[in-house]
């Protein structure tokens, strides 16, 4: 059944003007929002022809977004056998690095699967990844874009083209990028987008960089990279280069409004004026950053100077949620200052998200509850215990709905999970059991 009626929701529309809607349902056809409306509306009509979802004692949000994730990282969760790392080089060396040589076609699609199996159950619904298989990546955007149309989410998709793996596995990396993102032109599908994914300014050479934005521009996509998330990388770069990692980005053409610059903890102010001038969107990823040990990126600083901050987790999670009062708190306690931060940091998942994924999807409306806008809808278990208005809406999401349980989650009008069960065409626990036996064999090779 196509068609859906959300019955009975609390609904906050996010968008421009936030709304926060109280006993109303939302109609759902062929995929999009066709009517928001107080719940007595539909006691007149027939709603035969559609599926009802009762949304008593729940918030109805546009589905979550996550602004930079890596799926394979999924398959790492319990790996004992890294050595003790002190450094933020020492752990891409120890782990990271070792890992993704070890990654398989099939390694991919798993690790994409369970990953997206965990997003739904979060109720994050577009994902923005970045993807690693040095030694199988022709084909491996393939596999994880198999992965996502059978979740039913929204992804875009690259591979981090390196120079660490030397020149083959560095031109089958630029080429995988280039593969897929033709293939996305072609299919013009809603839920699949393509950017030119590069790993870092550090591991990147000039020519590389060239031939990586040349491919962006001549396919029409930003790039996603790995920016100045440790100190290493700027000093690597003053170092062979002459000058900050921004710098030599602007200097190459990497930057633009379509281009995604994941984590940012050590600018400068003059670099956070080229981030601010060219629209480039910086990713913030607190709980990786916090992992990592390497530092606090200054997001609200970022944003004072105008540059579009979005929130993503560096694989640490799912829970979008979770991710964001992680921010939250750890600007307040960077900045010393607990007035500081509130509205700022929730908004880089409430709102700045939905801008970034818009310069993908351009011909949808996302991240808002609106008539005609596209149906990523979540259901959030939720009794309010204070007043619960537009007014005071970030109060409780930041302290109550963080916490909720997820009941439904929505994707492009498809009902992916209800009370918690998934409906989807997947054995979810012949899935899981295949992760762990690829896990384990990933793990003796490692
Ligand atoms: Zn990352």
């Amino acid at each position: 059944m196509n068609n859906v009626l959300v019955h009975n929701a609390t609904v906050v529309t996010l968008g421009k003007t936030n709304r926060v809607l109280h006993n109303h349902s939302i109609e759902i056809c062929d995929g999009h929002i066709k009517t928001i409306a107080p719940n007595k509306t539909f006691l007149t009509q027939n709603m035969s022809s559609h599926r009802i979802l009762d949304a008593t004692g729940s918030v109805a949000m546009p589905g979550f977004m996550n602004a930079h994730m890596h799926f394979y990282s999924t398959l790492v969760r319990g790996l004992g056998k890294a050595e003790p790392s002190k450094n933020f080089n020492e752990v891409l060396h120890n782990l990271w690095w070792r890992l993704d040589k070890k990654l398989t076609l099939e390694d991919s699609y798993y690790s994409a699967l369970v990953a997206l199996i965990a997003a739904i159950r979060s109720g994050t619904t577009t994902l923005i990844d970045h993807h690693a298989s040095p030694f199988a990546a022709l084909g491996s955007l393939n596999e994880i874009a198999r992965a996502v149309r059978e979740s039913g989410l929204r992804a875009s998709l690259c591979y981090e083209t390196s120079d660490r793996d030397g020149p083959e596995i560095c031109e089958n990396g630029l080429q995988e990028n280039i593969n897929f993102a033709r293939q996305c032109a072609q299919d013009n599908d809603n839920s699949l987008k393509a950017m030119i994914g590069l790993h870092a300014s550090f591991t990147v050479s000039n020519k590389t960089l060239e031939k990586s934005v040349q491919a962006a521009h001549d396919l029409n996509v930003g790039l996603h990279v790995h920016t100045a998330e440790a100190n290493s990388d700027q000093g690597a770069c003053e170092h062979e280069h002459s000058m900050r990692v921004v710098e030599r980005f602007k200097k190459f053409g990497v930057l633009g409004n379509k281009t995604i610059c994941a984590h940012g903890v050590f600018l400068s102010d003059h670099e956070m004026d080229l981030l601010a001038a060219t629209k480039t969107a910086v990713v913030h990823n607190p709980q990786s950053n916090m992992n990592n040990a390497v530092g606090v990126a200054n997001v609200l600083k970022m944003l004072e100077k105008g540059i579009l901050v979005g929130l993503g987790t560096d694989a640490m999670t799912l829970n979008m949620r979770e991710e964001v009062r992680t921010a939250l708190w750890l600007q307040k306690l960077n900045a010393k200052d607990p007035s500081v931060g509130f509205c700022e940091m929730l908004s880089t998942l409430l709102h700045n998200n939905a801008v970034i994924a818009k310069q993908q999807w351009e011909n949808l409306t996302l991240g808002e509850i609106c008539e005609g806008g596209v149906a990523d809808v979540v259901l959030l278990d939720y009794y309010a215990p204070t007043p619960f208005s537009d007014d005071t809406f970030l109060g409780h999401f930041a302290f109550g709905l963080t916490q909720s349980n997820v009941r439904t989650t929505i994707a492009n009008g498809k009902v992916l999970m209800h009370n918690s069960q998934l409906e989807l065409p997947i054995d979810e626990p012949r899935v899981f059991a295949r992760s762990q036996e690829l896990a384990e064999n990933l793990w003796k090779r490692f």
